[in-house]
């Protein structure tokens, strides 16, 4: 944790976060590892209880008006129980939240953001389809307007909360004929409007959240449930990018902390060849290896919060968050890893958690979007920002900083 960052507030915010994360009983983590919780609603409900929820959501609408600065020190804390408790706390609070927050109307703000911050209720998003998540403007969900209302057929796959939630903030192809800024609308559907749900997967890991196929067979939507405008998710999927991506980076270091904690402590104690393991380098330059992949991290998603809560240019942010999605996610998968390799066989057994950890972190790396999306996007947003310098030509043009930088027969590039 980067404390010297930290405002009194900040402090006071994670301590909150770290003491709910104790406050969850050992058995209930046991017990969605086992698949013997459906969806961690009691977890919610207590989170809830303690105002916890949707703490960027304005005050006015039962959250707390932090910003993101915030967001990502309760996020870390609350992961340290495993991946999937941050998961559905932040599909619930941080996802669909936000697309209320930037572009619900009054009345939707009103109706559904504060029992979703007392976790009276509680949000799925639904972009995935059997058909594939990657390419999202493909969807074959179809929104059919029938006076005024809309009617929804189609299926979302891997749905966080599928199983659990009464709200689902659902992308539809409203206009089949249109591109990609104009052929999605998002919607606001309440499970009491016959969204049915299938509990399908069986998951390597991050069990116990939900995660099922949502169904949607002429289901009747009001189009006061729109959120934003017809035919108008774009600029929402846009903005969503920010809670999907950089809220998974930030619960991601949480939920690989404890295991490098758990390989310190036992380096410390595990004896080979007559000394503790972490006196040989080969061991304790793992840890230190881990240890700078954490701080790393955080110092990224440090500086993306700032990005973010100043307004920075919305290309920069999507680029921000898109590289350390996959930094940081990338990063906490070998933080895991390497604790695994200093416990030795006893890492790969079930006497410690670690092996789950590293079940769990697995998927980081390929929801909210795989990290070779989350390359797509960085490369593109840089070659732009790229292509902008040079015609504005503000910096230093570093390519005639060598000896022979004016050979123009050798800077043939056709
Ligand atoms: C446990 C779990 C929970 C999930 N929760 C949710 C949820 O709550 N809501 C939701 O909507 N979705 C959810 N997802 C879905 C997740 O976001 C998708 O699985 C992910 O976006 C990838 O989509 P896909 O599985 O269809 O893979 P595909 O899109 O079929 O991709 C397959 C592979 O091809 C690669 N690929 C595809 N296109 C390109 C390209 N242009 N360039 C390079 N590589 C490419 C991908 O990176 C991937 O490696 C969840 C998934 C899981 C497993």
């Amino acid at each position: 944790m980067f404390e010297f960052t930290m405002t009194a507030e900040q402090l006071k915010l994670r301590d909150e976060a770290r003491d709910f994360a104790r406050s969850i009983p050992r058995e209930y983590i046991l017990d969605m590892d086992a698949d013997k919780i459906k969806y961690p609603k009691e977890f919610l409900q207590e989170a809830g209880r303690r105002n916890l929820i949707g703490l960027r959501v304005p005050q006015e609408y039962g959250g707390r008006g932090l910003k993101w600065e915030d967001d990502i020190i309760a996020l870390e804390e609350i992961c340290v129980n495993g991946y999937i408790f941050g998961c559905t706390y932040g599909v619930t609070g941080d996802v669909v939240t936000e697309a209320l927050v930037h572009f619900g109307t009054e009345e939707q703000k009103k109706k559904y953001l504060p029992p979703i911050c007392k976790a009276e209720k509680f949000a799925a998003e639904c972009l995935t389809e059997p058909r594939g998540g990657s390419d999202f403007f493909g969807s074959t969900t179809i929104a059919t307007q029938d006076g005024d209302d809309f009617i929804l057929n189609g299926q979302k796959r891997f749905i966080v909360g599928g199983e659990g939630c009464d709200y689902f903030l659902v992308y539809a192809k409203s206009n089949p004929e249109g591109g990609p800024t104009n052929s999605m609308t998002c919607f606001m559907v309440e499970r009491e409007m016959g969204v049915k749900t299938e509990y399908l997967y069986g998951l390597m890991g991050c069990r116990g959240g939900g995660t099922a196929r949502v169904v949607f067979e002429n289901v009747r939507v009001p189009k006061e449930n729109v959120i934003g405008t017809v035919n108008g998710a774009f600029p929402i999927f846009y903005q969503m990018m920010i809670p999907e991506r950089f809220g998974t980076a930030a619960m991601t270091i949480g939920a690989a902390r404890p295991a490098l904690e758990i390989a310190t402590d036992y380096s410390t104690k595990r004896k080979a060849f007559g000394k503790t393991i972490n006196q040989f380098e080969g061991v304790s330059f793992k840890i230190a290896e881990a240890v700078t992949k954490l701080d790393s991290c955080r110092a990224l998603m440090y500086a993306t919060a700032k990005a973010v809560d100043s307004g920075a240019d919305s290309a920069l942010c999507r680029r921000l968050v898109s590289e350390g999605k996959k930094f940081v996610t990338e990063q906490c998968w070998d933080v895991a890893n390497l604790s695994m390799q200093v416990m030795g066989g006893i890492g790969y057994t079930d006497v410690y958690p670690v092996e789950k950890i590293l079940r769990d972190l697995r998927l980081s790396m390929i929801w909210v979007g795989s990290n070779e999306i989350m390359s797509l996007i960085t490369q593109h947003e840089w070659y732009t920002e790229r292509r902008k310098e040079l015609k504005n030509l503000t910096k230093r043009v570093s390519e005639y900083d060598s000896v022979s930088a004016f050979a123009e027969d050798e800077k043939i590039y056709e």
